[in-house]
C-alpha cells in the first residue's frame, strides 16, 4: 500500500444549513444544524485513506469533548493517529454556513492546531518514510516548512494545498514540489483574477507543478516541463454540499500520483471523487471509498 502523510488541522466542524447566507449585521433562520469531524488536514487524510493508502496524521486535538471524536473519526476511517497529539483546551473549530445552492462560508478558530509549532523526531520520521506529504496552512506556519524541508531533504514529494489563502514564505514554496490552490487562493497568491491559466503560469515562477480547482468547472494543470497547460473538466453532478470537496480531490490525487499514475489519469480520477463527494452532506461523511472513486 502507498504510505501518505499528512501535517494539518482536525477540527470539529459546526454546520448551520439555510436558504441563504446571512450578510453583515443579518440574521436568518436556518433549517438544520450538525457537528461533523473536518478540518484540512483530517480531511485530506480521511480521504487519502479512504482513496486506498496508508495514512499517518501529524497534528493536534484538544481535551474537550470534540477532540475524543475527532480522534476516533480519523480510527475508524483507518488513518494512523499515533503522531496526533492532544493538547490541554479546545480542539480546533471551523463554524460553517451552507446555502440553498450548496456554497459555503466558513470562520476557522484553530484551537489546539496552534500548539504545532515545530515537529518531532518521530514526526520527521513518519514524513520520511512517505511516498507524499500533504500540507495546508491551518497549522503554524514554521511547522508546515518544517515538515516540508523534512520531506524536501528525503525526497518526498510535497503537495500544498495554500489556503486559508495567505502569502507564502519562500522557504514554504522552494520545498513544495505540487501547488493545488483553487481559484481564490490562486488569486490571492498571484494578484491575478478570473484568468487561471495566466495565475498558473504566474505560480510556475515559484513551484514546478501547479493544479488550479475550479469548483464545477474542473481543474486547470500546469507543470514547467509541459508548454500547454491541461484543463479537466468535472464531471456534471448536482451538488448538495461543497464543503470538504478540495479536501477530497487533493486526497485522492495524491494517492493516484503516489500510485505512479500519469497526471492526467490522477487528475481525472480526483475529479470523479471530488464529484461523488459534493452529491452529499458533510465533509468527512461525505468522502468517497476507493471502490466507489472506480465505479
Ligand atoms: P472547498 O473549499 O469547498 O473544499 P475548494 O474551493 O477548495 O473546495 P473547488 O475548486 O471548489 O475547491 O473544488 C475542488 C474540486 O472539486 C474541483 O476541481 C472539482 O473537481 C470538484 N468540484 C467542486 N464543486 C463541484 C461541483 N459542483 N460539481 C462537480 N465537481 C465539483
Amino acid at each position: 500500500m502507498t504510505r501518505i502523510t499528512v501535517l494539518g488541522s482536525t477540527n470539529m466542524d459546526l454546520v448551520a444549513y439555510v436558504t441563504t447566507a446571512p450578510r453583515s449585521g443579518e440574521t436568518v433562520t436556518g433549517h438544520e444544524f450538525r457537528t461533523v469531524p473536518g478540518g484540512k488536514g483530517a480531511n485530506q487524510a480521511v480521504a487519502a485513506a479512504r482513496a486506498g493508502a496508508e495514512v499517518a496524521m501529524i497534528g493536534a486535538v484538544g481535551t474537550d469533548e470534540f477532540g475524543g471524536r475527532l480522534r476516533a473519526t480519523l480510527a475508524a476511517s483507518g488513518v494512523d493517529i499515533d503522531l496526533l497529539r492532544t493538547t490541554e483546551g479546545p480542539s480546533g473549530t471551523a463554524h460553517i454556513v451552507v446555502d440553498g445552492d450548496g456554497a459555503n462560508s466558513i470562520v476557522v478558530i484553530p484551537g489546539a492546531n496552534g500548539s504545532v509549532t515545530s515537529l518531532s523526531h518521530a514526526d520527521r520520521a513518519v514524513i520520511a518514510e512517505a511516498r507524499s506529504l500533504l500540507l495546508q496552512l491551518e497549522l503554524p506556519m514554521s511547522a508546515v516548512v518544517e515538515g516540508a524541508e523534512a520531506a524536501r531533504r528525503n525526497g518526498v514529494r510535497t503537495i500544498l494545498t495554500p489556503a486559508p489563502a495567505r502569502p507564502l514564505p519562500p522557504e514554504l514554496l522552494a520545498a513544495t514540489d505540487l501547488l493545488v490552490p483553487n481559484e481564490h487562493e490562486a488569486a490571492t497568491l498571484t494578484g491575478i483574477s478570473g484568468d487561471p491559466q495566466r495565475a498558473a503560469e504566474a505560480l510556475l515562477a515559484h513551484v514546478p507543478e501547479v493544479v488550479i480547482t475550479l469548483g464545477a468547472r474542473g481543474c486547470l494543470y500546469a507543470s514547467r516541463a509541459q508548454r500547454e497547460p491541461v484543463a479537466v473538466l468535472a464531471p456534471p453532478v448536482t451538488a448538495v454540499d461543497t464543503t470538504g470537496a478540495g479536501d477530497v480531490f487533493v486526497g485522492a490525487l495524491a494517492v493516484a500520483l503516489a500510485e505512479g499514475r500519469p497526471m492526467t489519469d490522477a487528475l481525472t480520477w480526483a475529479s470523479t471523487a471530488a464529484a461523488l463527494s459534493v452529491q452529499r452532506p458533510g465533509a468527512v461523511t461525505s468522502m468517497p471509498y476507493r471502490s466507489e472513486i472506480d465505479g
